[in-house]
């Protein structure tokens, strides 16, 4: 992949349309627009030095299983053939929206007729206390027993931050190719062996993925009862929590690190809520991530739309089944956006690359004068560790929230490393977890979907060999003719 392709265009230009972040939704909302207007002036921005990657494959990349050159989901001609003015390691700072200029660092101005904002989320740094690693050798606990928290205090370097965290040698977040590229070196440069992972969710074990790839023993801690608690059952997760452990791995759950233990600016040890002490050299942080408002922020105090409005944001920016937002022109999409969930019928971040692609279609053939209307999404997520696959499709782990009666039909076999649940409201499945075998995936992703009545195939549906065979015949008739299988 060859870095660095700025395409040369006069900054002082008004662009038809600005897109900020070149990624998922992004670059869908550029072959969009281009369907409906093919000479339009379009700039992308990012602050991100390379052309573009697939993040769901930066674990692989870490893995050693995918090269640099192989990350890329759009081809270099991808911008030339579709015009695109691609600005590289820009970073937006703020929105004049009154204006309609956008302003990045380094005193750099982009006016725009049409703006979409795709810039993602941004992790999760939780406030841990960072401490000089002496007083982790010297007893720091016996040593301060009975003083109050001000004289501690003075011991205390820093609180880690989403901007300082970076400045320690060791420590990491795993949400970039930036973040894999650093990782990588780093373990190599220190012949790293054992790494710590704050976090047991998604990217957590993405990272722990990756590292036992690479021959990497890891310690995973969670705060929850389990790993993978947002999308995992007690019971799926249980299949992969001994697995890990299986293979040498350790998960503390129901636990949290509470110091940082630093020598010369490097990661040297942990400590644990539960008083335990680990030393290590690799920390990746991977509690979350949320919607990145940054830019939307810094442009708060600053200024307005030209009826005196900012732009409305509960935990992401919220759009229109346009995709656009409260303010005239300016749109959102991906990560960075709340949008409609299609089971719950609320509005919810879910940060998964297929929706970010079809929400930036949406916006785009909207930004170029079409209509399309985005029905909604919901949450899925797979992932493979020690190599069982796992897959969580919807409402896994159904609260109160959901209207009517739930029914949940499981098959769980711990000794085949197989579970199988299956979340049915009113007659339609609304969620899936399957661990061991996801050859059916597609199949109950269609059904979720399309919102099909399942009463007459409720007892197969949990069959291993349930397939299209089983599906009720109108259906069949639809994948024959039709789109009903995609996850
Ligand atoms: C490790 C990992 C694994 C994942 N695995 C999966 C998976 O298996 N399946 C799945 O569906 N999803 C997965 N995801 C989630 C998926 O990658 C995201 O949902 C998707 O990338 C969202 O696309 P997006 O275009 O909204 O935002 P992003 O991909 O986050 O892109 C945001 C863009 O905005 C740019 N940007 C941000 N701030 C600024 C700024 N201030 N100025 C200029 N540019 C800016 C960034 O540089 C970037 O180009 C994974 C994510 C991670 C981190």
């Amino acid at each position: 992949m060859k870095k660095n392709i700025d395409l040369n265009c006069d900054t002082n230009k008004v662009f038809d349309y600005i897109i900020i972040g070149n990624s998922a939704a992004g670059l869908s909302a550029v072959s969009a627009i281009r369907l409906l207007d093919k000479n339009g002036t379009i700039a992308v921005l990012t602050n991100e030095k390379f052309p573009n990657y697939s993040k769901p494959l930066i674990t692989y990349y870490l893995a050693g299983k995918v090269k640099a050159e192989n990350l890329y989901f759009k081809s270099e001609d991808f911008y030339m053939e579709n015009k695109v003015f691609l600005k590289l390691n820009t970073n937006v700072g703020k929105i004049d929206f009154a204006g309609k200029e956008i302003i990045a660092d380094k005193g750099l101005r982009f006016k725009y007729k049409k703006l979409l904002m795709t810039n993602g989320g941004k992790p999760i740094i939780p406030g841990i206390e960072v401490l000089a690693a002496n007083n982790f050798s010297a007893g720091f606990e016996s040593e301060n027993k009975g003083k109050n928290y001000s004289e501690i205090k003075n011991k205390i370097i820093k609180m880690l931050d989403n901007e300082n965290f970076r400045e320690i040698c060791g420590i990491f977040t795993f949400t970039c190719l930036d973040d894999a590229e650093r990782i990588k070196a780093y373990i190599i440069k220190n012949n790293i062996k054992e790494a710590v992972i704050l976090g047991g969710g998604l990217i957590g074990l993405k990272s722990a993925e990756a590292l036992l790839e690479i021959g990497i023993k890891i310690k995973i801690i969670e705060l929850s009862d389990r790993i993978l608690s947002a999308t995992f059952d007690k019971q799926a997760s249980l299949i992969i929590e001994n697995e890990l452990e299986a293979k040498g791995s350790k998960i503390y759950t129901q636990n949290t690190i509470n110091k940082i233990f630093i020598k010369d600016n490097k990661l040297e040890a942990i400590k644990l809520k539960n008083g335990e002490k680990i030393n290590s050299k690799l920390l990746i942080v991977a509690v979350g991530v949320m919607p990145d408002l940054s830019i939307i922020k810094n442009s708060e105090a600053w200024i307005k739309d030209k009826d005196g409005k900012h732009i409305k944001y509960g935990k992401g920016i919220i759009v229109d089944e346009h995709m656009q937002t409260n303010i005239q022109d300016v749109y959102a999409a991906g990560d960075v956006t709340e949008s409609f969930d299609f089971i719950t019928g609320s509005k919810v971040n879910i940060a998964v690359w297929p929706l970010a692609v079809r929400q930036g279609e949406v916006a785009g053939i909207n930004m170029a004068g079409g209509s399309k209307i985005y029905n909604g999404g919901y949450f899925m997520n797979s992932i493979e560790i020690l190599q069982i696959p796992s897959i969580s499709i919807g409402i896994t782990n159904p609260s109160g929230n959901i209207e009517g009666d739930i029914e949940i039909i499981k098959e769980y076999k711990p000794e085949r490393k197989f579970y199988k649940k299956i979340i049915i409201s009113d007659k339609k499945i609304i969620g899936i977890i399957l661990v061991g075998n996801i050859d059916r995936a597609g199949i109950y992703g269609g059904l979720i979907k399309n919102k099909v009545d399942i009463s007459n195939i409720k007892e197969n549906l949990i069959k291993e060999d349930f397939g299209i065979i089983q599906l009720p015949s109108d259906y069949k008739k639809h994948l024959v003719v039709g789109d009903g299988i995609e996850v």
